[in-house]
């Protein structure tokens, strides 16, 4: 089977960044994939060796709560169908939000392994406030900060370990 990450979350909170920052320096987003919608970025990397397929989701959703029912759902679900490892992002600079809860909700539904990734955290002193994100009852936590790639080692470690 592929290996295939799935980013999901809330808008906002840096998953097309991270998603960029993945696929720094590969090639092009493939469009070959069947499930292929406007909405759904697919790219192609890899860590250590180990190839694998990223999919940056909910690239048209804005900001707004009550589009959570429809969009951003279909989108988790889509991702727990596809992913082999799915990506949980979330915003320290926000804090925990109702829409992550939810985000949270669906996700205890699948088997398939959810890596919590705590993003912005860009210096020391917000490991701390990140701390709050543990109450969404993942174990696998992590800290990154997408936008200069810092913590995102450690973490392609640990997912292309169970690939
Ligand atoms: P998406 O809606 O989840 O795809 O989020 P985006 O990737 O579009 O990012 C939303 C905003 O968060 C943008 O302004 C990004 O520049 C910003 N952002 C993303 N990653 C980081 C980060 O590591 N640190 C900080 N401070 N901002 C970030
Ligand atoms: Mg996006």
């Amino acid at each position: 089977m592929a290996n295939i990450i799935a980013l999901v979350g809330r808008p906002n909170v840096g998953k097309s960044t991270l998603f960029n920052r993945l696929l720094q320096k590969k090639e092009a987003i493939v469009d070959s994939i069947s499930g292929v919608t406007r909405d759904r970025h697919y790219g192609k990397s890899d860590w250590n060796g180990i190839d694998f397929t990223v999919i940056d989701t909910g690239g048209y959703i804005t900001g707004s709560e009550d589009i959570f029912e429809g969009e951003i759902r279909k989108q988790v679900q889509l991702a727990i169908e596809e992913a082999s490892a799915i990506v949980f992002l979330v915003d320290v600079t926000e804090g925990v939000t109702d829409m992550d809860y939810e985000v949270a909700n669906l996700l205890r539904r699948t088997t398939k392994p959810v890596f919590l990734v705590v993003n912005k955290v860009d210096n020391a002193m917000l490991e701390n406030d990140a701390l709050e994100f543990y109450s969404l009852g993942f174990d696998k936590y992590y800290t990154i900060a997408g936008m200069t790639g810092s913590g995102t080692g450690d973490l392609l470690d640990d997912i292309v370990n169970i690939f």
